[in-house]
Parts: structure tokens; sequence; C-alpha cells
């Protein structure tokens, strides 16, 4: 039995795609669709220039509104950047940071994760922190290995009261909009060692608190039967959250 604090949540990432018109019909038809009496928690996470439209659609709505990304300081010659107040003044209640895109392409390296983690949590936020192995580590038999030292840099020598607040993902590189996804049970050891990891850093009653979500081409097909792992408490979810249908049909399976 997982425990209630850990309640199911599913989070859209919407990465770079939708104009402003599509991203409020998007958010429009998740609210309306949203089905009723759901255990789940829902977010979604569109690009930074239609946070507040979308924001504006879920109005009245359980949806939580999420950021993709932020910067670590709160304000000053940093172009481009954007903070985690601004992303709370502009209706998010989440940020995902350390994205394997971010690290991969735009050079997260984990001790800016680390930043960006503590100042979304400094702002009264919730972060999500991604973790995940590349098809390489895998082969070589270094998932593990990596996945710990990515959990450590960004959560070791947090306060307990911080990390309870911090949603960690497990997203495999290799499974992202590959439409390859990590079988349960290789995904429910992960989760099993990244729990581990968190009742080292704050003890078990504490880890078993905390969220872990796996991400890597989630759809309904195999959300149920991920779910079900005692470990993986919802999903991150990228291109089956672009389409209303199918990320309502994941959060239908997750009760
Ligand atoms: C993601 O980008 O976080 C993700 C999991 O993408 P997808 O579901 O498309 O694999």
């Amino acid at each position: 039995m997982k425990p209630e604090a850990r309640k199911p949540l599913l989070a859209g990432n919407w990465k770079l795609h939708n104009t402003l018109a599509e991203s409020r019909a998007l958010a429009t038809a998740l609210r309306d669709g949203l089905p009723a009496g759901s255990r789940a928690e829902v977010v979604v996470a569109p690009v930074f220039t239609a946070l507040t439209s979308v924001a504006e659609a879920l109005r009245g709505s359980s949806i939580g509104l999420g950021a993709q990304d932020c910067y670590f300081e709160p304000r000053g010659a940093f172009t481009g950047e954007v903070s985690p107040a601004l992303l709370l003044d502009a209706g998010c209640s989440h940020v995902i940071v350390g994205h394997s895109e971010r690290r991969e392409l735009f050079g997260d390296t984990d001790a800016l994760v680390a930043k960006k983690l503590r100042a979304v949590l400094a702002a009264g936020m919730t972060p999500i922190v991604c973790v995940g192995e590349s098809l390489a580590e895998r082969e070589a038999g270094k998932a593990q290995a990596r996945v710990s030292d990515q959990v450590r840099a960004a959560l070791l020598g947090l306060a307990a009261a911080e990390l309870e607040r911090v949603v960690v993902a497990y997203e495999p590189i290799w499974a992202i909009g590959t439409g390859r996804t990590a079988s349960a049970a290789d995904a429910q050891e992960i989760h099993g060692l990244i729990r581990r990891l968190l009742g080292e850093f704050g003890g078990t009653a504490l880890a078993e608190r905390v969220r872990i979500l796996y991400g890597g081409s989630v759809k309904a097909a195999n959300a149920a039967e991920l779910l079900a792992e005692i470990d993986i408490d919802g999903a991150l979810v990228g291109g089956a959250s672009l389409e209303a249908r199918s990320f309502l049909d994941i959060v239908k399976a997750a009760g």
C-alpha cells in the first residue's frame, strides 16, 4: 500500500510546443475533461510565454501550473532568464529542474540543478527534479551509479522540511520521446534505489512520503502497469500530454 501522502501526480511537460491559443485550448480541454473524483494531482507545464494565459484558463480547476525551468538568482543582469519568484507571480506551483534536455542541450550541470532546486524551494514552490541515465550508461551497467550521483548532487544537505517538498522524476534518457519505455520492473528497481537514498538523507519515514515520478514515453497503454509499482507515484509526461484525450487517459489510469 502506498502512503496517503503520496497522492499520484501526473505532470504534463509541453516542452517547446503550442501557441497561446493552442495552450489555452489544451488547458480548457483538460479542465473540462478532468475525471470527477480522481485521486490524482494534475499539473501542466507550458512554455513561459503561455503561463499566465494557461493560469487564466485553469482558474477554478484543480489543475496546477508548472514551469519547465528557472534560474536560481532572484533578479539582476541575467538576460533571458526567469526567476522562481516571477514564476510564482505568474501562477506556478511547480517548477521542473534538471530535465535531461536542459542537461544535454543547455549544459545544466548537477551543481546548477541543485541551485535551481533550492531557489524553487525558497520561493515556496514544488521542484520536480529530473534524474536519469543515458543508454550508454545503462548498457555499461552504470544506471544506478549515475542516478545515485544525480540524486545526491541535487538533494544531499537539504533540511528534512525541504526534502519532503521535493518531487523526484526518474527519466531514463533513452526512453524520452523514443516510444521505448523502461519495463515496470526496471523502473521500480531505480525508484526503489531513489527511495533508499531519500531514506539515507532524511530517514525512512520521510522517504515514504516523497513522490517519485516515472517519465519516458508514458502513454495510456503503459501507465497503469507503471503506476502499480510500489515506488512509482505518478508520471512526467511529454508527448502524450500534448493531446487532451491521451493525457486524461493517463490521469484515469492513476485512479
Ligand atoms: C519528458 O520530456 O519529460 C518526457 C517524459 O517525454 P516523453 O513522455 O515524450 O517521453
